[in-house]
């Protein structure tokens, strides 16, 4: 059911909490990647502009409930502040009386951070109490942490439900658009792109999505279970020896449904692999077979123009995961390529996951594509049609007053 958003409402001069994802990547204390913080200013900027007092709500790693300054959102609040171009208060505490007087005597248009609401174990059980102190800081709420949306925290779940006014911000209403319209009603032929690691962290995903796409182009380690499944030579490739039935039902529905899955027609291929060091020892091209004593580390260069030549066919297209070990660059050419072709298409495209994300940003092809979602997990929990608690707390298009 669609929700309603800050354009519905009127929330000029209101004091809102606005749930953010800023749960950004640190390299030495140093924010590796700002896309989540990039990606709520539209939101931020908008309510500012109606002179409303921005109170941001976040979470950042898993500090496990402890006050953990390595987990400090005041990076990310400094960040915020030099994109925005004005001040961000950035509070150390998300809860406390001194916490509650700043914010208080903020005037209209100003923007506070609260620190990390996961340094509390509250937060993450959505205690009642501790969502009603941070509920007690403003009279409206927005939702704009897609990320978060599939957890019922106190910040997704239990503050909305306090508050008279829950919308969606910009960014959660641009997710829900485009994983969830444009993928229920695809232009076609739709194509989906699936790698990563594990069949098991997907195979809701796939399973939903087969009821969806005319094309699915499978990758990484996930399609040597799947290559299993077809009694191929896996060698030493990682595989899911227990979710060889599930890839094997998937193959079932896919014929089924006449959605064409396409498996790697090739590999590179090595015989030795140090992840740590990013090394690999020697490597080649190997069919669809893989040798004993080898393990399949990207899609091989047949492959790449197969799945190029459906990307290119493709009106809409979703991909989540690489195509091998990009973190290796001997094993990255495949999951660049993917990229580069994702990227010319003419047709809708949607990136999903942080590897990917992360590989169209290092490809420089990131303002072609469409949409990319910031919400990993999320992203595919809603996916497979999941209820998500953090969207089902906001108050929906019929409820207009
Ligand atoms: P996921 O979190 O399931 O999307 O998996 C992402 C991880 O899968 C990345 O860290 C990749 O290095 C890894 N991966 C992709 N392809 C392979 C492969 N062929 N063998 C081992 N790991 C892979």
């Amino acid at each position: 059911m669609p929700v309603q958003t800050i354009a519905d409402v009127d929330l000029s001069q209101k004091d809102v909490l606005v749930r953010v994802d800023f749960n950004v990547p640190l390299e030495s204390g140093k924010i590796a990647d700002n896309s989540r913080i990039r990606a709520a200013l539209p939101t931020i900027e908008y309510l500012i502009r109606r002179a409303a007092k921005v109170i941001l709500l976040s979470h950042l790693g898993r500090p496990k409930a402890q006050k953990n300054l390595k987990y400090s959102l005041r990076p990310a609040a400094q960040e915020l502040s030099q994109l925005l171009g004005r001040p961000v208060l950035f509070l150390e505490d998300c809860l406390g009386d001194d916490v509650q007087k700043t914010i208080a005597e903020m005037g209209p248009g100003s923007v506070v951070m609260l620190e990390n609401l996961r340094f509390y174990a509250e937060e993450e059980a959505n205690d009642r109490e501790f969502a009603k102190k941070l509920a007690a800081y403003g009279n409206a709420y927005v939702n704009d942490a897609f990320g978060t949306a599939h957890r019922a925290h106190a910040s997704t779940a239990g503050v909305p439900g306090l508050l008279p006014i829950k919308v969606a911000g910009f960014l959660m209403q641009k997710e829900l658009e485009f994983l969830g319209n444009r993928t229920a009603n695809p232009e076609r032929p739709f194509t989906v792109i699936l790698g990563g690691a594990k069949v098991s962290d997907k195979i809701g995903v796939i399973d939903a999505l087969l009821d969806k796409c005319d094309n699915m182009l499978i990758g990484g380690a996930m399609a040597y279970t799947f290559h299993l499944a077809q009694r191929k030579k896996v060698g030493n490739s990682l595989v899911e020896k227990d979710r060889v039935s599930d890839a094997q039902a998937a193959l079932q529905k896919a014929e089924k449904r006449g959605v064409k899955i396409f498996l790697p027609a090739d590999s590179i291929a090595t015989d030795a692999l140090d992840f740590e060091a990013r090394t690999i020892g020697a490597a080649k091209t190997v069919s669809e077979d893989i040798p004993d004593g080898w393990q399949g580390v990207d899609i091989g260069p047949k492959t790449i123009e197969i799945f190029g030549d459906i990307i290119k066919k493709s009106k809409t297209i979703f991909w989540n995961g690489p195509m091998g070990i990009f973190e290796i660059s001997a094993c990255s050419k495949g999951t660049f390529a993917v990229a580069k072709a994702v990227a010319q298409s003419s047709g809708i495209s949607i990136v999903g996951g942080g590897d990917s994300i992360t590989a169209i940003n290092k490809s420089g092809f990131s303002d072609q594509i469409s949409f990319m979602s910031t919400g990993g997990g999320a992203s595919l929990e809603f996916l497979e049609g999941k209820e998500m608690p953090g969207v089902a707390a906001l108050m929906v298009k019929s409820d207009k007053h």
